[in-house]
């Protein structure tokens, strides 16, 4: 449940709800909105649930206690209406713009890194990838360059301005990842490791977590309200494919996730369709099918020559590729960004005010 404190609440009438909330066990987590706080009571209620709602509800300042019908809470549009906006360097993620997250699977070398950061950023990339500690499936495959891979991804940031994204795989990385990186990756295999949820729940980074190739939205769902509830707000959710009997491409890149997660939860929703298709020539139309959806942006990866790439060689864009991939899914990005009158139509009789004002300024996402 959640408490919708009243228009003019004081600040002693916020204090008085949450020590109540905690004198009950629970755990308070507020939400300052554009007119008003909502306080969110987080724990096991249990049967105590209406015994506490009215005690909360006769408190001074408090509008109304609503029940919130979802398992997740923190991450729920219940709770948090408006959608969440995040800004890391001069990028910001989920306020109707395109986020574009484009790099090499692997660091492999500085050139390697340095070549591709300046290609994708020249084309429009918005964040720069490149994975230091690899997750991989063999034991004997390339693990990453690691510290060293930090390194030069910082070093990338700093000639180019992106800010830079990296996969951490285990609670004992997570600090050294946030002392280089602008925004924490967790992975799909790691989606429920919630020991490493509630650690990078802890940082001041943005996470963006990537679906488990086997989890339903509410797993991930769930897994986000771990790093949430551990005090990280700022959570970027990855649709990146989830394993289904089909075998031709890696994985099911799963389209419908995208605005059925935009229903339910404020966290920008980006595609990764490199790791959802494993195939090069199918990267360009699912980036296409992501943006059309209503995605914040897209994960690619890309490579000056992939054919000799460390790790998923037959996914990753060459530099020409990438700038192609742009050239097709910016006109998308604007296009749908007009269905939903967050740009004007061009040539149409109504102002850009009147067309925002006609869908209540609604970003650029199919709800
Ligand atoms: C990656 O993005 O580098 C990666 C390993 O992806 P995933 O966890 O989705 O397989
Ligand atoms: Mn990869």
């Amino acid at each position: 449940m959640f408490v919708v404190m009243t228009v003019g609440a004081t600040e002693a009438e916020v204090l008085g709800v949450k020590s109540q909330i905690l004198a009950e066990g629970m755990t308070p987590y507020d939400h300052v909105g554009q007119e008003r706080t909502f306080i969110a009571v987080v724990g096991e209620v249990g049967p105590r649930k209406d015994h506490l709602a009215s005690r909360l509800a006769a408190l001074p300042g408090v509008e109304t206690v609503t029940p919130i019908s979802r398992p997740f809470k923190l991450t729920s549009r219940e709770f948090h209406p408006e959608d969440t906006v995040i800004r890391v360097l001069d990028a910001v993620i989920g306020d109707g713009s395109l986020t574009v997250m484009a790099g090499p699977c692997s660091v492999e070398s500085r050139d390697q890194l340095f070549e591709t950061a300046g290609a994708v950023k020249s084309a429009g990339a918005t964040i720069l990838r490149g994975g230091a500690f690899k997750p991989r499936t063999s034991p004997y495959a390339f693990q990453g360059l690691g510290v060293e891979a930090l390194r030069y991804l910082a070093e990338a940031r700093d000639r180019t301005g992106l800010p830079v994204i990296t996969e951490v795989m285990e609670p004992s990385q997570v600090d050294i990842v946030a002392e280089y990186a602008d925004i924490l990756q967790i992975g799909t295999r790691n989606m429920q490791n919630y020991s490493l949820l509630r650690d990078v729940g802890r940082v001041a980074r943005p996470v963006m977590l990537k679906r488990g190739y086997g989890a339903t939205v509410e797993e991930w769902l769930m897994a986000a309200e771990y790093i949430v509830s551990s005090g990280n707000p700022n959570v970027i959710l990855c649709e990146r494919g989830i394993r289904t009997f089909e075998t031709y491409t890696r994985n099911t890149m799963d389209l419908a996730a995208v605005p059925v997660l935009h229903s339910l939860t404020p966290l920008p929703v980006i595609v990764d369709p490199s790791h959802a298709t494993g195939k090069r020539w199918l990267v360009k139309p699912l980036a296409i099918g992501g943006v059309a959806v209503g995605a914040d942006g897209v994960m690619v990866e890309v490579h000056p020559s992939p054919e000799d790439a460390l790790s998923d060689a037959e996914q990753q864009l060459t530099l020409d590729q990438f700038r192609d991939l742009m050239v097709a899914i910016v006109p998308v990005h604007e296009h749908v960004r007009r269905l939903h009158g967050d740009l004007p139509i061009a040539g149409a009789a109504v102002g850009a005010s009147d067309a925002v004002g006609a869908s209540g300024g609604g970003l650029a996402r199919h709800r």
